[in-house]
C-alpha cells in the first residue's frame, strides 16, 4: 500500500497542464492563465475626483473668503477646464481634475451661495484626488501563468479593455458509475437496487472546481461492458473518474478491464481511511488520458476525489502549485479522535463559528447523511490520537 502523499506525488508527476487556448473574458471565470499579462492602461487612467464637491487650490480653503465657482466638470468627457487661485470648479466623483486645482473639497464641507463657496473645513494639497497610476502602473503584472481567473481578476482585466485571454483548455471529464445495483434517478427502485448517488456527487465536485464539460455514464458489472465503456470514453475524454468495482470482489472488473485496454493501474490501494481501494492509471499516447478509480462507497469516493483527484485536475487545468494544496485552518476538537487501525483517518465533521470541529454522525464510508452535514475533514494519524480541546488542522471542503 502506498501512502497518500506518495500517491499524490506520483499522480502529479504524470500530469502536464492541458494546451493553451484563447477564451473570451466573459467565459473565463474559473480557468487558469497559461500566459502572464502586464498592464497597458494605468489605474486610475487620469487624475480624478474621489468626491462630489469642488476642485480648489488647497491654500484657499484655509480662509473664510468666498471662492468663485467658474465651471462644472461631471464624470465623462474631459471639458479641459482650468482655474486659477481664488477660483473653484464644481466636480463629481470620477470626473477629470481641471488644471490649476490641487485638491477637492467635499460638498458637505462648503456653503454654496450665488456662484461662490465658503469652506467650512480646510483640505490639504492632493486631498480627495485619485492620482493617475496610483493603483496600477503601466507594465505592472496583472496575471502570472497558473493564476486562477477570479471575478476580481476579470474586473482588473476588463479595466484594461481585454476581451480575450490565454488559458489552459478545460479537461473533458467522464464520470463512470459502475455497479449492477445502481438505478437511475427518477426510476423506481427494485429490491436490491440503490440510486446512483456518486455520479451526481462527483459531477457537483467537478463543477465546484470549474470543470463544466462532464459526461455521466453507467455500466454494469461485466468485464465486456467495462472494457467497451472505457474504450468509448477514452476516445473523447481527457479524464475518466469511475466509482465502484476497484476492490477485489468477484464483481469488481475495473483492474482487469484497465489491463485489457493497456492501462494497468500504476497505483492501487492507498493508506488512507476512507479510500483504500483508490486506483490510478494514465497513458500519454495517442492522447493523454488519466483514469481515477474511486471506491464505490460514497464517502470514500468523496474523500478520495477531494484529496487525490482535485489536485490532479487542478494541475491539468494549469493551476499553480500553491492552488493544488487543500485549504486548511486550525480548529479545536470538541471530542477526542482516534484513528484506530494502521491508516490515517479522515474524520468528517463540522466547524462552528467559534472554530471548534465536531466529527459528525456515523464515520462510516457509506454514511452519506453524515457527509452531507460536514464542512471539513480532520486527519488523525494512527499513532497520534488527539484529545478533546486539542488543536488540529482541518481541510475545508468545497461547499
Ligand atoms: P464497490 O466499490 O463497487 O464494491 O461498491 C462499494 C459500495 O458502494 C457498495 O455498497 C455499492 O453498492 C456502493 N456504490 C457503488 N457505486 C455507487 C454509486 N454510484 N452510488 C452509490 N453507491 C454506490
Ligand atoms: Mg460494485
Amino acid at each position: 500500500m502506498i501512502s497518500q502523499e506518495d500517491a499524490l506525488a506520483k499522480i502529479l508527476a504524470a500530469i502536464k497542464p492541458g494546451p493553451s487556448q484563447s477564451i473570451a473574458l466573459a467565459d473565463s471565470v474559473g480557468s487558469y492563465a497559461s500566459d502572464g499579462l502586464l498592464a497597458k492602461v494605468p489605474l486610475p487612467g487620469f487624475d480624478n475626483s474621489m468626491m462630489d464637491g469642488y476642485a480648489v487650490v488647497a491654500t484657499d480653503t484655509r480662509s473664510p473668503t468666498p471662492i468663485r465657482v467658474v465651471g462644472e466638470q461631471p464624470a465623462g468627457p474631459d471639458r479641459r477646464l482650468s482655474m486659477a487661485k481664488g477660483e473653484a470648479i464644481r466636480i463629481f466623483t470620477g470626473a477629470p481634475m481641471p488644471s490649476g486645482a490641487d485638491a477637492v473639497i467635499m460638498q458637505e464641507d462648503v456653503t454654496a451661495r450665488e456662484g461662490t463657496i465658503t469652506c467650512q473645513e480646510a483640505v490639504e494639497r492632493g486631498e480627495n484626488i485619485r492620482r493617475q497610476g496610483s493603483d496600477l502602473c503601466i507594465g505592472q503584472r496583472l496575471l502570472s501563468a497558473g493564476d486562477c481567473i477570479t471575478p476580481g481578476r476579470i474586473g482588473l482585466l476588463a479595466s484594461q479593455g481585454v476581451t480575450s485571454l490565454n488559458v489552459h483548455a478545460a479537461p473533458r471529464v467522464a464520470v463512470l458509475s459502475t455497479g449492477d445495483e445502481l438505478q437511475a434517478l427518477g426510476a423506481d427502485l427494485q429490491p436490491g437496487q440503490i440510486y446512483n448517488s456518486n455520479g451526481p456527487m462527483l459531477q457537483a465536485q467537478l463543477q465546484k472546481l470549474g470543470v463544466r464539460n462532464v459526461t455521466l455514464i453507467h455500466c454494469g458489472d461485466t468485464l465486456e461492458a467495462t472494457v467497451s465503456t472505457l474504450n468509448t470514453l477514452a476516445e473523447t475524454n481527457d479524464v475518466i473518474i469511475l466509482s465502484g468495482g476497484v476492490s477485489v470482489g468477484d464483481h469488481d472488473f475495473i483492474k482487469p478491464a484497465l489491463a485489457q485496454i493497456g492501462m494497468p493501474p500504476e497505483i492501487w490501494r492507498v493508506r488512507m481511511k476512507p479510500g483504500k481501494p483508490f486506483l490510478y492509471a494514465h497513458r500519454d499516447a495517442p492522447r493523454p488520458l488519466q483514469v481515477f478509480g474511486l471506491p464505490g462507497n460514497p464517502v470514500s469516493a468523496y474523500v478520495t476525489f477531494t484529496l487525490l483527484v482535485r489536485p490532479a485536475l487542478l494541475r491539468l487545468m494549469g493551476a499553480n502549485a500553491s492552488a493544488l494544496r487543500p485549504r486548511c485552518i486550525p480548529v479545536r476538537l470538541r471530542e477526542a479522535l482516534d484513528a484506530r487501525g494502521d491508516r490515517p483517518h479522515y474524520f468528517r465533521g463540522y466547524i462552528d463559528e467559534g472554530g471548534t470541529f465536531t466529527s459528525h454522525g456515523l464515520q462510516r464510508s457509506d454514511a452519506l447523511f453524515a457527509l452531507s452535514k460536514a464542512n471539513a475533514l480532520v486527519c488523525i494519524q494512527p499513532d497520534h490520537p488527539l484529545a478533546a480541546g486539542d488543536l488540529a488542522q482541518a481541510i475545508l471542503l468545497d461547499l
